[in-house]
């Protein structure tokens, strides 16, 4: 099969890689931007963007991604849907393989891979994972109209989700394994204020019941007492973990988590390899940091390339 040559490859199409086509598109660059799934990446999971400067009324996830798939498409962004396998990034070509057997290279290449979904990894998660486990509450809260469902985790997503699923259900208990929320303060004031949301602190989810649906959550606090919550589904929304399996980690010097550590300019260890969004090591992931360290690699990739021998 043709190994087809590209100036820049930006792997995935989040705020972080959309932006970085819609970067490089303009630059004029001989660039392809690859990506998995469906534009947008986790966005997709959020209901509701307040954040994100230039929408003064906030916008849903799905229409923001949307916007930014069509600004970059608009100035030419070369892309396309396939899954890169595995990658060799030790010579001065990088060259990346597909699943249909194609093989593409570049000159500079850009990972915005980003992440996914934590699983909490408790007896009844995997079994029951869209049977009333669910890891998404945009997608799926309008199943729980009038129900009880379980929010797991203490965190912006958590406490954010939380808030939007009281909405269909009845009741929604948020469980927290400390007795503070890791969540931004505004969020936490919605959340306090909402009559249809209650907490349970110090406790850990140990077991999740049912079989043709969820039934109950089990439930460990500090104190050693174990409790059952009878629940109609129960909503996983613990942080997250990188999409790097085809990422040569060693190499990226990948750190303890699996993220990839960068410089401020988003270079990797590797030279001409730039990572940007979720998938970088950091603290902060928010959409408008990944959509700016999109922007920043690409002009990373540009001065590579204009110094390249
Ligand atoms: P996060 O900020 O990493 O929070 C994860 C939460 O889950 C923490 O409260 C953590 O508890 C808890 N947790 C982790 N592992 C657990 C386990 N095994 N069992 C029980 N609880 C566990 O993750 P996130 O809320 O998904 O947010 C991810 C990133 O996206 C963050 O940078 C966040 O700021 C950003 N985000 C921003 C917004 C917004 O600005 N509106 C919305 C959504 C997400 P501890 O607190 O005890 O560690």
């Amino acid at each position: 099969m043709a190994v087809t040559h590209y100036e820049l490859i930006i792997l995935g199409a989040g705020p972080a890689g959309l932006t970085a086509g819609l970067y490089a598109a303009r630059a004029r660059m001989n660039h392809l931007l690859i990506e998995k799934g469906a534009e947008g990446g986790q966005i997709l999971l959020t209901d509701w963007v307040d954040n994100y400067p230039g929408f003064p009324d906030g916008i849903s996830g799905f229409d923001l991604a949307e916007k930014m798939a069509a600004q970059a498409k608009r100035f030419d962004l070369n892309s396309m849907f396939g899954n890169v396998t595995s990658m060799d990034l030790t010579q001065k070509q990088k060259r990346l393989e597909l699943d249909d057997g194609s093989v593409k290279t570049c000159d500079t290449l850009i990972i915005c891979t980003g992440a996914r979904p934590r699983p909490l990894g408790i007896p009844g998660e995997k079994e029951l994972t869209g049977k009333g486990v669910s890891y998404c509450a945009t997608c799926d809260a309008p199943f729980y109209r009038n129900m009880h469902v379980a929010v797991v985790g203490g965190g912006n997503t958590a406490v954010q989700e939380a808030s939007h699923l009281t909405k269909f259900a009845d009741k929604v208990t948020l469980i927290h394994r400390r007795d503070e929320l890791r969540a931004t303060k505004i969020l936490q004031e919605k959340a306090f204020a909402n009559p249809k949301l209650e907490f349970i602190w110090d406790s850990t989810a140990t077991k999740i019941d049912g079989t043709d649906g969820v039934e109950a959550i089990h439930l460990l606090e500090k104190s050693g007492k174990e409790s059952v919550l009878k629940v109609d589904g129960v909503f996983v929304l613990i942080g997250v973990v990188p999409n790097n399996t085809m990422l040569p980690l060693d190499l990226l010097k990948a750190d303890a988590g699996g993220f990839i550590p960068t410089d401020i300019e988003t270079r990797t260890t590797v030279a001409g390899v730039m990572a940007a969004g979720d998938i970088r090591s950091k603290e902060v992931r928010q959409v408008i940091n990944a959509a700016g360290e999109g922007a920043t690699a690409v002009l990373a990739a540009e001065h590579y390339l204009n110094n390249l021998s």
